[in-house]
């Protein structure tokens, strides 16, 4: 018998660095770094899961915020002032990308966050 991990390798930062957005990708793995806190916290509430689609609360450490991803739609809403304010692809909306590779992980899911971050690439941050 051997102890058994409940880890597991983070998918949107290695699909980042694949896009060819490697000066991102350091503060991108710092920020989805959280990810397994977040998780392990019970700091994500999902409203709503199905393809393509995700809708959480993600309590941060400044306030709970309501985080969209219309994955396949390419849509996304956060209540989080950096979204609110500067359209910002903000640090919710990645985490629940993470997060819908996480639950769904099957690989055509992972195609389509892969598109999607695609898609967004230059809007990041
Ligand atoms: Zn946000």
């Amino acid at each position: 018998m051997s102890y058994v991990l409940a880890r597991r390798e983070l998918r949107t930062p290695k699909m980042l660095e694949e896009l060819g957005l490697r000066v991102e990708a350091s503060r991108l793995r710092a920020i989805l770094g959280d990810f397994a806190f977040y998780l392990n916290s019970g700091r994500f509430k999902v409203l709503r899961l199905r393809r393509g689609y995700i809708e959480a609360i993600v309590r941060g450490f400044h306030g709970e915020w309501h985080t969209r991803v219309d994955i396949i739609g390419r849509t996304f809403v956060c209540s989080c002032p950096h979204h609110r304010f500067r359209k910002a692809l903000c640090k919710h909306v990645l985490l629940l990308l993470e997060l819908y590779a996480f639950l769904r992980n099957e690989p055509r899911d992972i195609e389509l966050v892969r598109r999607f971050l695609e898609a967004y690439a230059e809007r990041i941050f």
